[in-house]
């Protein structure tokens, strides 16, 4: 399966944990090899961070909140023209370029 979702895009989270059900947000990395994206303020977790010392300088220990990878078939593009997240279909242009096409309004979303 190709990966139709690219960094830049907004997605909804269709699937998962349910505090991120519902959301949208941009992508911020794509992970076409494990088939996972990266979301803006979606699954979030923590990191307990001790105290590190690194070349002389010591960090401050605390907790490092970062977005976790999601599955692709758990987030939804949202269309930009009907703002519906949708399915999208490739098409190739003329010049031989392929184009998402929202299967909700037809709009190229490239
Ligand atoms: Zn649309």
């Amino acid at each position: 399966m190709k990966v139709k979702i690219r960094k830049g895009d907004t997605v909804e989270i269709i699937s998962g944990r349910l505090e991120d059900k519902g959301k949208r947000g941009e992508v911020i990395k794509v992970l076409p090899e494990v088939h996972r994206v990266v979301v803006q303020g979606v699954n979030m977790r923590k990191k307990h961070q001790s105290q590190v010392q690194t070349q002389g300088r010591t960090m401050t220990p605390g907790i490092i909140e970062f977005e976790g990878p999601l599955d692709i078939s758990n987030v939804m593009l949202v269309c930009p023209k009907c703002n519906e997240p949708t399915r999208v279909s490739v098409q190739r242009e003329e010049d031989g370029e392929p184009v998402r096409v929202c299967k909700h309004c037809q709009a190229l979303i490239d």
